[in-house]
């Protein structure tokens, strides 16, 4: 199980999050929601030791990571998969699997093993495994994102809003991989603006506001509780909205010749 009890954290003298307790446990998803800049990304940091200017602890499986690296953190089974994919552009498919599983040695067949494994996840991954990664689509970026992390077979999977910018169908068909690892006991946090595609493949989830947890609940609950639905899962509404009136004065204040 990740544990985080009391965490805070701060960049320079700016305090960020404030006494967070969460848990993920070995087998689910747990959604992570909240508006821009609720903390959400420092928060995942955190756990992964990306950001290391936090109180508080974070243990995995009962052992306190606090004091560890980001790199030592990864080796103790715990994966990032940062926002916006991040994906080396000028490298294959294929190269960015072999950088994920820097530092393991395996044996060839292990490693073909390992990526077949994801091959079968994302199929499309196999298609174009000669193909540089900066080609990719995006959905597809965003799947070799997530694959490049599952070949270290990680017992837990952390995940910066993987959704963002990408079409309904793509978002579904990622988001149901999730339900394919955590039947062989990975744990996932899931980082989300889109609380109803979140909370609709999680078992939990958590909702901060200002850097401080302001529910906890079921998904199903939060799902069906009408204070979240009007906050947020109206979200992607409102902007859409937002969008449009924004155009509006444009084209008004500023006429096309
Ligand atoms: P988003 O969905 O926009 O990424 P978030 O919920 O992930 O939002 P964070 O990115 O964790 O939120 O940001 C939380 C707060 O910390 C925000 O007020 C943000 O401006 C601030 N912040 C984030 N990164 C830094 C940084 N490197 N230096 C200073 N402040 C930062």
């Amino acid at each position: 199980m990740i544990e985080l009890k009391n965490l805070s954290a701060r960049y320079g003298r700016v305090g960020v999050l404030r006494g967070v307790d969460l848990r993920v446990e070995p087998g689910e998803v747990v959604a992570l929601l909240g508006a821009n800049g609720a903390g959400k990304t420092t928060l995942l940091h955190s756990i992964s030791g990306v950001h290391r200017a936090v109180t508080g602890s974070v243990t995995f499986d009962g052992d306190d990571v606090t004091g560890l690296t980001a790199a030592e953190r990864t080796r103790l089974g715990t994966s990032l998969v940062p926002a916006g994919r991040q994906v080396f552009a000028d490298l294959s498919v294929e190269q960015n699997l072999q950088v994920g599983l820097h530092g393991t040695r395996l044996a060839a067949d292990e490693r073909d093993e390992r990526f077949e494994q994801v091959f079968g996840m994302f199929p499309i991954l196999r298609d174009f495994a000669s193909r540089p990664a900066g080609l990719l689509s995006g959905g597809q970026q965003q799947m070799l994102a997530i694959a490049r992390a599952l070949v270290r077979r990680p017992a837990y999977l952390l995940l910066d809003e993987p959704s963002l910018g990408l079409a309904p169908q793509i978002v579904e068909q990622i988001l149901g991989v999730l339900a394919t690892l955590t039947d062989s006991g990975v744990g996932v946090l899931l980082a989300e603006q889109n609380a109803g595609a979140a909370l609709g493949v999680s078992q939990r989830g958590v909702i901060m506001e200002n850097g401080v947890v302001v529910r906890s609940d079921t998904s199903p609950a939060l799902l069906n509780d009408p204070e979240v639905s009007n906050h947020y899962l109206g979200v992607e509404q409102e902007a859409v909205e937002v969008a449009d009136r924004a155009v509006l004065p444009r084209s008004i204040f500023e006429p096309i010749d």
